[in-house]
């Protein structure tokens, strides 16, 4: 199991039939490590774990958008965004 960050305004990534679609946090996990690797270099994908708390401020992220917001509104697309960091 593999958690990716897709990059701002990528939120899900199709692959065949599958569509790798990213969560409420913007991670989008991969069962396969393989496949995450192929994701990971096709869409410049970050692994969840490489991004230390340094990188990572409090906020919010947008679960419609992957937008990360100061505010709870997402100033993007107005959608309700989670608690993160
Ligand atoms: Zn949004």
């Amino acid at each position: 199991m593999e958690y990716l960050v897709p990059t701002e305004g990528c939120k899900s990534i199709s692959w065949g039939s599958s569509v790798y679609a990213a969560d409420a946090r913007g991670h989008v996990t991969v069962d396969d490590p393989a496949r995450g690797k192929v994701l990971r270099d096709a869409c410049e994908l970050t692994p969840a774990s490489a991004m230390g708390t340094a990188t990572r401020t409090a906020g919010y992220r947008c679960p419609a958008c992957s937008f990360g917001s100061w505010f709870r509104r997402c100033s993007r697309c107005d959608a309700v965004c989670v608690r993160e960091g």
